[in-house]
């Protein structure tokens, strides 16, 4: 079967590493894990020596025959075909969730803030993202990776980066670096009552990078609320050196006046 490029098959080809990535969620045998891609099943075989309740999305049907043979021994393995991004996490997913993970890596955004929505039922997540990606999810502000990314999952997770793992470990060799990193939901997430006005905030405080705030949340706000604002901040500053606690003061102004 030759990888398929379209779905990030690039396989791990080394059981070290898979162990090694399934160690990091500290499995236990009640646990309940879910696992994205399984492709040919080699970081599977490493969580099912933990854990057995394991439920794998695969989206490419080529994969899945040889998948069920594989692991017919496990009873409480499943496999639901389709894309991650697409199946209802509704339906699929229990409280109490860890999720592992090589993802392929052009869903590794939308899967990181679907993951986000659905903190309240994750119990950790261990993921092979790529290393520029990892460095984004754990910059520091007024650093040129730090961004929407950053601030937007920090919100929902403490966030740690675990190890790289080297491109000859996979076949066939990606041309990005990797890492391992780790997301575990926040027991004191800052409260925010409308999320999609704090996503917007920081979306529009990082739009233009070069432009100051002012000018990148002229889009976002009325005059007043800009007034208000400048009370609070130097809006000459650029988006990219506000922390949390930054942004969570500008929602709380630019929300009371809504
Ligand atoms: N876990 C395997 C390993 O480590 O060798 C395969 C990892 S490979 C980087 C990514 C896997 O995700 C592939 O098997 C690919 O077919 C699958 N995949 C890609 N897009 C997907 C999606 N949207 N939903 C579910 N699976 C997907």
């Amino acid at each position: 079967m030759i990888p398929k490029k379209k779905w990030g098959q690039n396989f791990l080809i080394d059981s070290n590493i898979t162990r090694k990535i399934a160690r990091q969620a500290d499995l236990h045998p009640d646990d309940c894990v879910w696992e994205i891609g399984p492709g040919k099943g080699i970081l599977t075989e490493a969580i099912l020596q933990s854990c057995e309740n394991l439920t794998s999305f695969e989206i490419d049907p080529d994969l899945l025959d040889d998948l069920e043979s594989k692991f017919a021994d496990y009873p409480n393995f499943r496999i639901v075909p389709g894309d991650i991004l697409r199946i209802d996490w509704e339906e699929h997913l229990q409280p109490g969730t860890k999720v592992i993970a090589n993802l392929p890596y052009q869903i590794t955004s939308p899967f990181l803030f679907r993951l986000a929505d659905y903190r309240d039922k994750i119990l950790c997540a261990v993921l092979m993202i790529q290393k520029e990606v990892a460095d984004r999810i754990v910059a520091k502000p007024s650093t040129k990776d730090y961004g929407i990314l950053t601030v937007k999952l920090n919100l929902a997770f403490n966030t740690e980066r675990l190890f790289n793992v080297e491109p000859h470990l996979f076949y066939p060799q990606p041309k990005v670096r990797s890492t391992v990193i780790r997301l575990i939901p926040r027991i004191d997430p800052p409260e925010i009552e409308d999320m999609k006005l704090m996503y917007r905030i920081i979306e529009a405080a990082f739009h233009n990078r070069r432009k100051t705030l002012r000018n990148n949340l002229k889009q976002l706000v009325t005059s007043d609320t800009m007034a208000k604002l400048e009370e609070a901040f130097d809006l000459t500053r650029r988006g990219e050196t506000l922390a949390e606690d930054d942004f969570l003061h500008m929602y709380r102004i630019i929300a009371a006046d809504r």
